[in-house]
């Protein structure tokens, strides 16, 4: 069995429509694919008819940002229910504040002489529900003002850059309640990647555990094999369930986030959502 639970479409900022991504977790050979855009389950319904056409298993799922303490994360929920409304309007809360810092983007990187416009932005984004940051990189390498999104993010967008501007996130353990009472499951994302691992410490897995948080995941390219190998530590210490998976964006990232570069193994599988 070969499990991918973390992927993108076009309806955030990947570059497949839920169909086609689908399409190519099948021709990979994935069994098991969750689909979980940023902040939004529109992709849902196009995803789970490709899924019953292409013989997968579809994980519905969403990537929800979120932050503690000023430190930003990202938590995977699957299967929640999407008409849970204090989750949907968390979530609406989140989406207008993506829309809103646009314009902020721009002013800032037009101060360091980058120029684009919203039409540019809007340009690369017109299938996405949420907008993010690598809509604004694929505008600027639409205008020959970056080479790729890596570039646009290491000189303009990533935190501490002059394009990054903050927006509203949910706070981590309000997300994890509400993932837990809409009846997901929530798993913490790639959390010794860049931006939140200097805030990653024991007091804060105890307190996510006290929230209810169900996984881990640790099987990322983010994470190099010291830190797989603290994050198993602590997962089997707290009962976590350990997760793997590619964070596939089409072509927005990399090859080597290709679909099923990490995997989550079929027993942890079975303790998430069986
Ligand atoms: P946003 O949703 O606007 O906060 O943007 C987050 C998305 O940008 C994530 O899905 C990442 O895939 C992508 N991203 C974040 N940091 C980088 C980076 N340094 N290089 C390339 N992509 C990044
Ligand atoms: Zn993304
Ligand atoms: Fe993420
Ligand atoms: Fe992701």
């Amino acid at each position: 069995m070969r499990i991918d639970l973390h992927t993108h479409s076009n309806r955030s900022d990947g570059t497949d429509s839920p169909r086609d991504l689908i399409r190519h977790a099948a021709e990979g050979g994935l069994d098991v694919v969750a689909l979980t855009d940023h902040d939004v389950m529109v992709g849902w319904d196009e995803a789970q008819e490709a899924a019953d056409e292409f013989g997968v298993q579809l994980v519905r799922g969403i990537e929800i940002s979120t932050e503690i303490d000023g430190h930003s994360f990202h938590l995977l929920g699957y299967e929640p229910d999407p008409d849970f409304e204090p989750l949907t309007d968390e979530l609406k809360r989140v989406l207008s504040a993506r829309e809103d810092r646009i314009p902020e983007t721009l002013a800032r990187l037009a101060e360091n002489d980058i120029h684009l416009t919203l039409e540019h932005v809007r340009a690369q984004s017109l299938s996405a529900a949420s907008l993010g940051r690598p809509h604004v990189a694929d505008a600027m390498v639409a205008t020959g003002q970056a080479r790729d999104r890596d570039e646009a993010f290491a000189m303009w967008l990533a935190q501490g850059k002059p394009g990054y501007v903050h927006k509203y996130s949910i706070n981590l353990l309000d997300a994890i309640d509400l993932v837990l009472k809409a009846g997901g499951k929530p798993v913490l994302a790639h959390c010794l990647a860049r931006d939140s691992a200097d805030y990653v410490t024991d007091e804060l897995f105890e307190k996510l555990a006290d929230a209810g948080l169900v996984g881990l995941e640790i099987d990322h390219l983010d994470h190099g094999t010291l830190e797989r190998a603290h994050l198993r530590v602590i997962a089997d210490r707290f009962g976590f369930v350990q997760t793997g998976s590619s964070d596939y964006h089409g072509t927005g990232k990399g090859p080597s986030f290709a679909l099923g570069a990490n995997l989550t193994e079929p027993e942890e599988f079975a303790r998430l959502l069986g």
